[in-house]
């Protein structure tokens, strides 16, 4: 698979404000938040798009998952809520092909998202 921005900020070829990193997860502030936290958690393991995911993927995306619950509770943010959203193709809005999870927090959201 093509090489994109984020295996890039995987192997520290491009900056970004990392807030937490495991064996199989790296998570990251995003360039342009849409929330006061807005972070991408990512697999380090690349999938282009959830579509790309299989069976051998489920524990990955549970962790991916998990972490991103885990991060928001130590933050203090579980209590009042967030939103996580994953993005598929153009037509959900992905612009990124390697899957992220965005975890939005800290205002209000709104649905249906736009
Ligand atoms: P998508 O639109 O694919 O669901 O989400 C991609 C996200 O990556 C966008 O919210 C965008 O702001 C973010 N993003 C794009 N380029 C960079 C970058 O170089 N660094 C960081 N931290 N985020 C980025």
């Amino acid at each position: 698979m093509s090489d994109t921005l984020f295996s890039k900020i995987i192997r520290r070829e491009i900056p970004a404000d990392i807030v937490f990193e495991d064996d199989e997860v790296l998570a990251f502030r995003d360039i342009n938040p849409q929330a006061p936290t807005h972070v991408l958690f990512i697999p380090k393991r690349a999938i282009a798009t959830l579509d790309d995911a299989t069976d051998n993927d489920q524990a990955l995306l549970g962790r991916l998952m998990l972490a991103a619950a885990r991060w928001a509770r130590e933050q203090g943010l579980a209590e009042r809520g967030y939103r996580v959203v994953m993005n598929c193709r153009d037509d959900g809005g992905q612009s990124v092909h390697h899957i992220h999870l965005h975890l939005l927090a800290g205002r209000r959201m709104t649905w249906p998202p736009g």
